[in-house]
């Protein structure tokens, strides 16, 4: 999500004749596009930024700008804290960035926005194959660890026809594949629901359609059933458990138990075959104990997912969870998460190692990271692939027989077409 904003600044920046700076050494503007997420991701904007006050010391004419959650998060503190900050941008207000800018004094944007969801951005995107789309922001679950409402606001969704006519326009640009954005994709709720969405985006012929992220209290059957019937849907869906456990996942407000996550699993499974699952994992939330741990052990074993995210639980000021007093060491909490991710890689290992020998479909997205003489690419699952890259064009859809499966990716060799 926070990808996609600072490609909508990039969009409106470029708008009013910026470009991109090779490096902050060169740059006349600077933007900080925060998380606020956990605490590290925190800890890491503030030693970053803390090295932008020797390049204002030298240059006083550039200025810095701090957006995203951290920026909503710390309200004008920030000023106090780092005095050589200029502007101060939170995620609902990122539409007014060029005005705000352009000013010459120190001004913070930090109003909820309800208009949001009408405000249309032109993006820069930082690729010509693949396009993130929102099509709602901010939340309204408060589940009790997270600061997301706090900083990104109330539920609102954009109108259908927005998102409808951004997509064919990137469809007509050659886009292959969107992703449709929102921290709660699946209570999309403004003239159509998700499902229907869904279909009318399907309609319109772009190859590849993919969502994150689905609350697992709101996945409906319908929803299920447009992944299994639609052709362009692909057959992954990002589930975040958090816990396996009853108790901690009540203290979590997470307005599921176990039983109901898993009933929603095997409907999944059952109607969309091959699909792929994955999930996020929060390690050592507040009260946890050994026997909660276990029970997210086991529910890791009996699911059996694709891949997950997993979380050392990181206290954020102002949520509900920040207030429990049981909480675990940070020396627990490490072991606890190692225990999580270790087990996972087998699982993920066994996973990939199924699809030894079959071919599945990769869309070309270009050389491999670890190696710039092959390709890389990734199934409709979502798994990355790599091949040997020989005329091979980015954006391109290809067959491959899947060769040999490791723990983060698989690789094979391309069938002739
Ligand atoms: N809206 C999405 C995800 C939002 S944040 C959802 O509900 O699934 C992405 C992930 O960060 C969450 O799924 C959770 O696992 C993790 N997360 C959020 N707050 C956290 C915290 N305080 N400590 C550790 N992990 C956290
Ligand atoms: Fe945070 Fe829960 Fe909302 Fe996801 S659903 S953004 S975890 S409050």
């Amino acid at each position: 999500m926070n990808v996609h904003d600072s490609e909508k600044m990039l969009g409106i920046l470029h708008g009013q004749g910026y470009a991109r700076a090779e490096s902050p050494e060169g740059a006349d503007l600077i933007i900080f596009n925060t998380c606020a997420i956990r605490e590290k991701a925190e800890q890491k904007f503030y030693s970053q930024l803390g090295r932008t006050k020797m390049l204002k010391r030298r240059r006083n004419e550039v200025k810095i700008a701090v957006a995203g959650c951290v920026a909503q998060e710390t309200k004008e503190r920030l000023f106090g804290r780092a005095p050589y900050v200029d502007f101060i941008v939170g995620p609902q207000n990122i539409h007014l960035i060029a005005e705000t800018i352009g000013g010459e004094r120190r001004t913070a944007l930090l109003d909820d926005n309800r208009e949001l969801a009408s405000t249309e951005v032109a993006a820069r995107r930082g690729s010509e194959i693949k396009a993130w789309v929102s099509i709602m922001f901010g939340c309204n679950n408060f589940c009790s660890y997270c600061i997301v409402p706090l900083t990104r606001g109330r539920e609102v969704s954009r109108p259908s026809s927005a998102i409808i006519a951004e997509i064919r326009s990137l469809s007509e640009k050659g886009y292959k594949e969107v992703t449709l954005l929102g921290q709660n994709v699946n209570s999309y709720c403004s003239d159509i629901t998700f499902p229907q969405l869904l279909r009318r985006i399907d309609a319109l012929g772009i190859e590849r359609i993919r969502f994150v992220t689905s609350h697992p209290r709101d996945l409906s059957d319908e929803l299920i059933r447009a992944v299994a019937e639609l052709p362009h849907v692909c057959e992954h869906i990002h589930l975040p458990i958090q816990s396996g456990s009853r108790e901690i996942l009540s203290r979590m407000n997470r307005g599921y138990t176990y039983e109901e996550y898993m009933v929603k699993i095997e409907k999944i499974r059952s109607e969309v075959p091959h699909v792929s699952i994955t999930a996020d994992v929060i390690a050592g939330f507040p009260g946890e104990t050994s026997r909660d741990h276990e029970e997210t052990l086991r529910a890791l074993r009996a699911i059996g997912y694709d891949g997950i995210f997993a979380f050392k639980y990181s206290p954020r000021k102002g949520t509900k969870a920040a207030e429990m007093d049981d909480r675990i060491s940070d020396e627990e909490k490490s072991l606890r998460l190692g225990e999580i991710l270790k087990l996972q890689e087998e699982i993920t290992l066994r996973k990939n190692r199924a699809l030894e020998g079959t071919v599945q479909e990769i869309l070309v997205e270009g050389p491999s990271d670890t190696d710039g003489t092959l390709l890389m690419g990734r199934t409709r699952t979502n798994k990355i692939v790599t091949v040997a890259g020989d005329g091979y064009v980015q954006g391109s859809f290809v067959q491959v027989f899947i060769e040999q499966a490791r723990h983060h990716s698989l690789s094979g060799k391309p069938l002739p077409c």
